[in-house]
């Protein structure tokens, strides 16, 4: 066996979604993420992989978006038995995410339990940027990420010949709520780097909720409701976030009368998923950036406010669709293909009074895109469970939402390693964006395959 590492990239290398890669090492097979495709990305059947998923001996995920952790269920079942190592707040994510992404899959509720108690049982959390040992020789430090809550870049040393690899896993945008920025401080030979958004750059959050407030103020005021569809993980978390600051921050409490709490509008969290995934966002304070935790501290809850409600139950959220504006809505799924979201958008779009909020990526083909598409169209509609939906709420898209970092996010992570690695690998990202990064990459010098 050759003593070189060997990495195979066996999804998730040119699309954003199957993240899945494999590094063979001292006769170790040790797996980082194993995403679920989506939209049009094909995913490799299991009985095609270069491994045996009996044969990985680790699995390191990044962090708990199903493009990351979702055919983890499959991988079980079809013997995995190895270990799972993640940071302690991914951990704490896998079960509620995997409990809702296996309700999708032909799965009875033994084989989900079953699955559940093995993922329990093999997976173990980690503190960021500690140095631990992993089996012959091998070393490994989780970085934080900035990206959701629990995120990690995945550092992993060999020695004996002494070398080491970066795993990017999916980066942050800087100054996103709740989240520290992220860290890169190791040197590494070989980086493997997301590249989702390498050819753009964001807007800063400050307009950014600047534009939200703007957005809801004039939207409520003439007594409608605003819909914004939302994941459950990260996206929602964001939201309340940026809402406790329009709501509770005095600097901003007058520029948007109808966000004040006086003006008692209430909020609703209309996803059981995400009112989960937001419990757990709010126990797990120790992994907040500093602005969360001071928040907190001086006595303000930065995830939740006067006039915030969570709907639970489905008796909850038929109450809810019966209720009279000014109101916001919160609901899953992100792009309208499913979920509470569509049910409040077949009874709420034809009403010129309301208004849809989109703050998320729409893919082609998505009822989301579609209501961007046809909105304010002579006789614009959209298609929801098979009918057809009259769009005339007035449609906003809020720009700047996004949880990967943008070009010069991923730049400045590289350059802030300690020293220049020997090779950039590009993963993640569409060809268009691998190669407008890899070619600022190139002009400072670093050697990079696309
Ligand atoms: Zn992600």
């Amino acid at each position: 066996m050759s003593r070189q590492p060997k990495i195979i990239h066996i999804g998730g290398e040119k699309c954003v979604t199957g993240s899945c890669h494999l590094m063979q090492v001292k006769g170790l097979n040790i797996m980082v993420d194993c995403g679920l495709t989506q939209g049009h990305d094909a995913g490799a059947s299991m009985d095609s992989w270069p491994v045996r998923p009996d044969r990985v001996d680790f699995l390191f995920l990044t962090h708990a978006h199903i493009d990351h952790i979702g055919r983890l269920p499959e991988l079980i079942q079809k013997g995995f038995k190895g270990e799972i190592i993640a940071t302690h707040a991914t951990k704490a994510l896998l079960e509620p995410m995997l409990n809702d992404a296996m309700g999708f899959m032909s799965l009875n509720r033994r084989q989900i339990a079953q699955i559940e108690t093995y993922i329990d049982d093999l997976s173990w959390g980690f503190e960021y940027n500690l140095d631990f040992d992993l089996a012959k020789g091998l070393k490994f430090k989780l970085l934080p990420a900035g990206h959701i809550l629990g995120s990690c870049s995945i550092h992993l040393r060999v020695e004996d010949p002494e070398w080491s690899v970066l795993f990017s896993g999916d980066l942050g945008a800087k100054d996103t709520p709740i989240l520290p920025d992220p860290q890169n401080s190791e040197a590494a030979d070989l980086v493997v780097l997301e590249a989702t958004y390498g050819d753009r750059r964001h807007d800063d959050r400050v307009h950014r909720v600047q534009r939200l407030g703007r957005i809801l103020n004039r939207a409520l005021k003439d007594g409608g409701k605003v819909f914004i569809p939302a994941f459950a993980l990260g996206r929602t978390q964001e939201l309340l976030y940026e809402m406790d600051r329009l709501v509770s921050d005095r600097e901003w409490q007058g520029a948007f009368p109808m966000l004040n709490p006086n003006s008692s509008v209430p909020v609703f969290v209309d996803t059981p998923l995400g009112l989960n995934i937001t419990k757990i966002y709010a126990r797990l304070s120790e992994f907040w950036d500093r602005e969360a935790g001071e928040l907190y501290r001086n006595g303000d809850h930065p995830l939740k406010f006067e006039g915030l409600y969570g709907v639970e139950r489905s008796q909850e959220h038929r109450d809810l669709m019966g209720i009279p504006g000014p109101a916001v809505i919160i609901a899953g799924s992100g792009m309208c293909t499913g979920g509470r979201i569509v049910d409040h958008l077949k009874a709420g779009m034809p009403q010129p009074e309301n208004d849809v909020c989109f703050v998320g990526y729409q893919a082609g083909g998505s009822p989301g895109r579609d209501i961007q598409r046809y909105a304010g169209k002579p006789g614009g509609y959209v298609v929801l469970d098979e009918q057809k939906i009259e769009i005339k709420a007035a449609i906003h898209v809020l720009t700047g939402y996004s949880a990967h970092a943008d070009q010069n996010g991923l730049v400045e992570w590289v350059q802030a390693m300690p020293q220049k690695p020997a090779a950039i690998k590009l993963v993640h990202g569409e060809s268009n964006a691998r190669r407008a990064l890899a070619r600022v990459l190139r002009e400072k010098g670093y050697r990079v395959e696309e």
